[in-house]
């Protein structure tokens, strides 16, 4: 209520107004997110940094030395943040994520840069993305610029010691996430929840597995036939755990077939919406002779907004256009577009020669170009530029991106963190 009159001539009843004096009251009392309170206890079983890309990295099992910690109660709010060893989680049985999908998270990297220097990318938007997934499963909202400093502090203490200066062009992968941790059988917002954040070293993809032969380049989508991911009305635009495992089993049957990503598509008309957990893009010519690069539109809130979907478009429109000095002789400028597309459009595109190439974006992939999607059973090949290895756009905005996240150039979007 935080001060706001009741309404006067409302049709509150007297337990309602008590009700509510009592959350005002409660409301005062309750504490803010914040990263100065942290409290921080060193690791006492350090564990051995697995080399780059070996099986136990693939297996992607192996933590830091730390994680964070913070809980919060609906009496209290947040409670001071804490720093400590890397451990199981406890908590009861009725624990309401455990049934009720109480969960969101995020994903995102930390880079060793060519330079030496540690760095996120556009943290602050995993921050206030976390904070929109929060709130659209009833979990509690935070000051993102407070996370923000945890996650800086978390990374400068783990950071020197599982990103070595001496592997410079190495990442690991940050997971924050939230969960309704109380014991809260009853069907309601959970009143006890934990926000956790750990590290996990994360095999390079576009690098093959020990004992395996490298894939061929591009990923091979297999279009969603009867399931969708995410729909009007739905949680498809946050990145909350409920959007996940229901696709496993598309995913499992896709890989069955030959397939590393399903393409979900929505609707009697095949929206293109994306890919797996990236973003999807694709690029051709229209009928008119028109170059476009086209992703779907976050209107509608079907997809989830990646990070790496924005960066792609922030640069596309600044870089992309006419008489600008990044245009090589095989990437010219290309006009972007947000809109609803279909899956017939890119057949139709495919079939008159008009499709250039097709990539997916996200941390998790990164850019990755797609050689083939199946959709109804046919396979539409997508050019992966002269070599084969890929398009050209996503050969450059690929290496765009890497030179900001690496430290090659100096960009806002690279965010240094102090390291101890
Ligand atoms: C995380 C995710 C993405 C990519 O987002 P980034 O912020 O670029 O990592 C795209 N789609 C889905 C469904 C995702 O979960």
């Amino acid at each position: 209520m935080n001060g706001h009159a009741v309404e006067s001539g409302s049709h509150l009843t007297q337990a309602g107004i008590e009700a509510a004096k009592t959350m005002a009251h409660e409301e005062s009392a309750i504490k803010e997110l914040d990263a100065s309170e942290l409290k921080i206890t060193r690791a006492t079983a350090p564990r051995v940094v697995p080399e780059v890309n070996s099986k136990e990295v693939f297996d992607m099992k192996t933590c830091t030395d730390h994680m964070v910690k913070v809980t919060w109660t609906r009496d209290e709010g947040w409670h001071a943040p804490e720093i400590e060893q890397y451990g199981p989680l406890t908590m009861m049985p009725i624990a309401s994520c455990l049934h009720y999908a109480t969960q969101c998270f995020e994903g995102m990297k930390v880079y060793r840069g060519y330079d030496g220097k540690l760095r996120l990318f556009r943290p602050d938007k995993n921050c206030a993305r976390l904070n929109m997934s929060s709130a659209r499963v009833a979990l509690p909202q935070f000051d993102p610029v407070e996370l923000g400093k945890l996650m800086k502090k978390f990374l400068g203490i783990d950071g020197p010691k599982w990103l070595p200066k001496s592997r410079p062009g190495t990442f690991l992968y940050l997971r924050p996430a939230i969960i309704g941790n109380g014991s809260e059988i009853g069907v309601t917002a959970p009143a006890e929840v934990l926000l956790f954040m750990v590290a996990v070293l994360w095999p390079d993809f576009s690098a093959p597995r020990p004992g395996t032969k490298p894939a061929p380049p591009g990923l091979k989508l297999l279009a969603s036939k009867n399931d969708t991911r995410a729909w009007p009305g739905g949680f498809g635009y946050a990145k909350v755990g409920a959007n996940y495992g229901p696709a496993f089993v598309a995913h499992m049957e896709g890989r069955k077939l030959g397939y590393d990503q399903i393409l979900w598509l929505l609707g009697p008309e095949h929206h293109v919406t994306e890919a797996g957990a990236s973003n999807f893009f694709v690029v051709w010519k229209t009928k008119q002779g028109a170059l476009q690069l086209v992703t779907a539109p976050l209107e509608g809130k079907i997809i989830l907004e990646g990070v790496t979907r924005g960066s792609v478009l922030e640069l596309a429109r600044e870089r992309l256009i006419e008489g600008s000095k990044y245009l090589t002789p095989e990437v010219g400028s290309i006009e972007i577009v947000e809109r609803q597309y279909t899956m017939p459009e890119i057949v139709e595109a495919s079939k008159e020669g008009r499709l250039v190439e097709a990539f997916v974006a996200g941390t998790a992939y990164f850019i990755t170009p797609v050689s083939a999607i199946n959709f109804k059973d046919e396979e539409i090949e997508i050019p992966m530029g002269d070599d084969g290895s890929s398009g050209h756009y996503a050969a450059l905005i690929k290496k765009w991106l890497r030179d900001i996240m690496y430290g090659n150039v100096d960009h806002k979007w690279g965010v240094v963190i102090d390291e101890e």
